[in-house]
C-alpha cells in the first residue's frame, strides 16, 4: 500500500520498526535512517527478513533530509527522532512532497516551551501543497487524544472535566534511569506545573499538586499534576471542557534523584564552557545515564494510561467514563525488545502511518490525532498489543 520512511532508532524507533514490519500489506517498503546507521542495522537484523533498508541522516540539516527523500521517495515519514528536529523533518516534507506524522512536539534547543504553536504555522503550507501532517501520535499525547475523541463521538453531549492519568509501575531495578530519551524527559518533568480550569491556564510549582490516585491492577500510587502538550490542542478543539488536567506517576527515589540533578545544575539546557569546550549539562548527563532503550531485560511491571472523563453523556444525564489500557514491560520487551514505555509511544505511532496509508486519517493540512475518526485507530489499539477497556459512572476519584 506504501513506503514509509522512520526516522530515529533509539526505543521508540525500535517498536515502530517491528510493528510496521509486522503488518506488510499496509507497508510494503521499510527504511529506517537515524544519525547512527549502525543503530538502524542492529534492529534490521533483529527484525530479519531483509525487509527493512537502513540509512544515515543527520535530520538537523533540511538539506540532508531532502536528499534522503529523494533517494528512497517515501509516502510517509515517521518522525521519532528528538522533538528538536520536527520543524526541519517538516520542511523537508513540503519541499519533496512527503506526508509527516510525530509523537511529540517541536521544542526550541534553548527553552523547554511545549507549545503546538511552531507546528499549527505550517497548516496552510501543508493544505496548499495537498500533504497531511499528524501530530503528536504516541500514546500521550496521541492514544490520550484518539481516547477524547472516542468519548466525544460516542457518549458525552458535554465533555466537562477530563483528567490523564499516565502511571508506571514498573521496576527496571536501575537507581536512576529515564524510560525515554533522558535529556527529553528530564527537560518535561522538571518545568512548572500547569493545567486548564475555566478558560486559563493555571501554573503550579513543579510537583505542587499530588495525590494517590488508584490504577487498575496496580493499586494507588502517588500521582503528580504536570503539564502535558495534549491538553493544548484537546481544550481548543473541545471548547466544552472547564477544566484538563494531567497526571504522572514517580518514585520517591526518582524525584530525589532528579531533585539532586537539579540543585546541582545537571539539568541545566544553556550551554556552559568545560576545558575550553561548550557543553550542555542535560546532554552530557544523558552521555552518562542509562540508555532507555537497554532498561527491557529486567524490567518488571505493568504501566497503566487513560483517561478520566466527566459530563453530560448523549441521554442528558451525568456520566463519568474511564477508558485505559495497561502494557506488561516484559510482554513488551518478548515481542520487540524494548521496554513498555517505547512500545506503547511505538505502537501508536506506527497505527498512526497505518491510517495515513489505508487513506482512514488523510486531508491536507496539520493535524491533532482527535480531528480525525477515532474508531479505526481504536479497532486496532485492540489488534496491534495495546488493548483498551471501559468503565462507565465507576468512582474516577477526581
Ligand atoms: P532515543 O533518544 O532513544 O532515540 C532518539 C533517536 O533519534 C536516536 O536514534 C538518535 O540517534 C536519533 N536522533 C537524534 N538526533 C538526530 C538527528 N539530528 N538526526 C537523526 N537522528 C537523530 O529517544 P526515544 O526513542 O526514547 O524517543 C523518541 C521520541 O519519542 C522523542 O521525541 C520522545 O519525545 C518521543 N516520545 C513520545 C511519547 C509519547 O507518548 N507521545 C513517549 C515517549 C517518547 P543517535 O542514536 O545517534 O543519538
Amino acid at each position: 500500500m506504501g513506503k514509509v520512511l522512520i526516522i530515529g532508532a533509539g526505543g521508540v524507533g525500535t517498536v515502530v520498526a517491528h510493528k510496521i514490519a509486522q503488518n506488510p500489506d499496509v507497508f510494503t517498503e521499510i527504511v529506517l535512517a537515524s544519525r547512527t546507521q549502525s543503530k538502524c542495522d542492529a534492529i534490521a537484523d533483529a527484525i530479519g527478513g531483509n525487509r527493512i533498508v537502513t540509512d544515515r541522516v543527520d535530520a538537523d540539516k533540511v538539506e540532508d533530509l531532502v536528499s534522503l527523500f529523494k533517494k528512497h521517495k517515501p509516502d510517509i515519514v515517521v518522525n521519532v527522532a528528538l522533538p528538536y528536529q520536527d520543524l526541519t523533518i517538516m520542511d523537508a516534507c513540503l519541499h519533496c512532497g512527503v506526508n509527516y506524522l510525530d509523537t511529540a512536539n517541536y521544542e526550541p534547543l534553548d527553552e523547554a516551551k511545549y507549545e503546538y504553536k511552531w507546528q499549527w504555522a505550517y497548516r496552510e503550507r501543508f493544505e496548499q501543497a495537498g500533504l497531511t501532517a499528524i501530530l503528536g501520535c504516541g500514546f500521550d499525547p496521541g492514544v490520550s487524544g484518539v481516547y477524547t475523541a472516542y468519548a466525544a463521538k460516542h457518549y458525552f453531549k458535554e465533555m466537562q472535566y477530563l483528567d490523564i492519568v499516565d502511571c508506571n509501575a514498573g521496576n527496571h531495578g536501575m537507581a536512576f534511569a529515564t524510560n525515554f530519551n533522558p535529556e527529553i524527559n528530564i527537560r518535561e518533568v522538571t518545568q512548572k506545573g500547569k493545567y486548564y480550569e475555566n478558560g486559563k491556564w493555571i501554573e503550579t510549582e513543579p510537583h505542587e499538586i499530588h495525590r494517590p490516585l488508584t490504577y487498575p491492577n496496580i493499586g494507588p500510587k502517588e500521582s503528580y499534576l504536570i503539564y502535558h502538550e495534549e491538553l493544548e490542542s484537546l481544550v481548543k478543539n473541545y471548547p466544552t471542557i472547564k477544566r484538563a488536567r494531567f497526571w504522572m506517576t514517580f518514585g520517591q527515589e526518582y524525584l530525589t534523584h532528579l531533585r539532586v540533578i537539579q540543585n546541582i545544575g545537571m539539568a541545566r539546557i544553556d550551554p556552559i564552557m568545560y576545558n575550553g569546550v561548550e557543553i550542555v549539562p542535560i546532554q552530557f548527563l544523558k552521555a552518562v545515564l542509562p540508555n532507555p532503550g537497554d532498561l527491557g531485560k529486567n524490567y518488571t511491571g505493568e504501566t497503566s494510561i487513560g483517561c478520566r472523563i466527566r459530563g453530560i453523556g448523549k441521554d442528558g444525564k451525568e456520566l463519568t467514563y474511564y477508558v485505559y489500557n495497561n502494557c506488561s514491560h516484559h510482554a513488551a520487551y518478548l515481542e520487540t525488545g524494548a521496554q513498555g514505555v517505547s512500545y506503547t509511544t511505538g505502537v501508536p505511532a506506527m497505527i498512526g502511518a497505518m491510517m495515513f496509508l489505508t487513506g482512514k486519517w488523510k486531508k491536507p493540512g496539520v493535524y491533532n490525532v482527535e480531528e480525525f475518526d477515532p474508531d479505526p485507530f481504536m479497532e486496532q489499539l485492540n489488534k496491534q498489543g495495546l488493548p483498551w477497556h471501559e468503565v462507565f459512572n465507576g468512582d474516577i476519584e477526581l
